[in-house]
Formats: structure tokens, sequence, C-alpha cells
């Protein structure tokens, strides 16, 4: 079982910003289950997810409601050969008490990471705070993405520098 870090990646409002930030987006077109949604997609995304991936040594794998369809309709459009693992992330059950989106879907993560220590690049406002209020989270650094503007060079920055200082000092990466 491979227990080191995963680096996790939403699709919507990360990959797929809410409005078109520059040129380097195209819009697409995917039918996942016969409903189609209208996706702005940046083609570098693929290259630069799999070069953070192969500099620290971490795992990249969805961490969006679009679960394993990810695989199928988002990655070849931007340049993600292979298939990736997945959080399997159930729909927002949206009547549970107190609850957020954001709580699901860290708890969600949580789960999966089973302790792993990961990255990941979310745009869900509270899912920060939320991760640090579940004892069985590992060591874990959230990049919060503006879904306006999407995913930048400077998200991936950072998740460089804590992965990279992760692998020197494993017992230093209780930081989040
Ligand atoms: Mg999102």
């Amino acid at each position: 079982m491979n227990t080191g870090p995963v680096i996790l990646i939403d699709v919507d409002g990360v990959l797929n910003p809410f409005t078109r930030p520059n040129r380097s987006y195209r819009r697409h077109r995917v039918s996942p289950d016969g409903v189609t949604f209208k996706l702005w997609l940046n083609a570098a995304h693929g290259r630069m997810l799999l070069e953070l991936a192969e500099e620290t040594g971490a795992e990249l794998a969805w961490g969006s409601y679009w679960c394993d369809s990810a695989n199928e309709w988002i990655a070849p459009r931007i340049g993600l050969p292979d298939p990736l693992p997945h959080v399997p992330i159930p729909r927002f059950p949206g009547e549970v008490a107190g609850g957020t989106l954001g709580a699901w879907k860290a708890r969600h993560v949580a789960d999966w990471a089973a302790g792993r220590p990961f990255v990941w690049f979310e745009d869900e406002p509270d899912v920060a705070e939320r991760l640090t209020d579940l004892l069985h989270v590992g060591p874990h650094l959230l990049v919060s993405v503006n879904p306006l503007k999407g995913l930048l060079e400077g998200h991936l920055d950072r998740a460089r520098a804590w992965l990279t200082a992760l692998r020197a000092d494993p017992s230093e990466s209780g930081a989040s």
C-alpha cells in the first residue's frame, strides 16, 4: 500500500474556473452520464501537475465530485495521460446537521488519505478549518484556489516547497 504523499486536485473552481481567466483557457463541452457541462480548461495544467509530482515524488489524485469521471472527461483535455486514483466523494446530502459542503469533502478526503500526507488544491472556502477539526487527518497543506482565477503557478510553488520540506524532514510535516 502506498503511504507516500498525495497531491489532490479539485476540478470545479480549480482546473475549471467559474469564468475564463485568460486566453490560456479553452471552452470544452463534456457529457458524463449524458449530462452536458461547459468547462474552461487550461491545457498547460497537466504538464504542470505532472512536473510537480515528478519533482516531489508525490502521487496525483482527484479530490473532486467528478471522482473517476475526471479520468475520462478532464484528464485527456489537459494532458494527463494516465488514469489517476480518486477520492470517492458521494453527493453532498445538504440536510446533514451543521454540515457544510467543505466539511463533507474534508471528511471524505481525510478518510481516503488514511494518514498519508497530502497537498490539496481546492476552492471550497472552509475546507482548511474543517480539516483541522478532524482528528484522524495526517499532515496536509490546503492550497486555497480562487475559483475565478483557477490554478496558478504560485499554487504549485507552495505545494512544491511543502512537499520538498516534507521529504527532507518528515517529522516536520505537522504544519498545515
Ligand atoms: Mg471546487
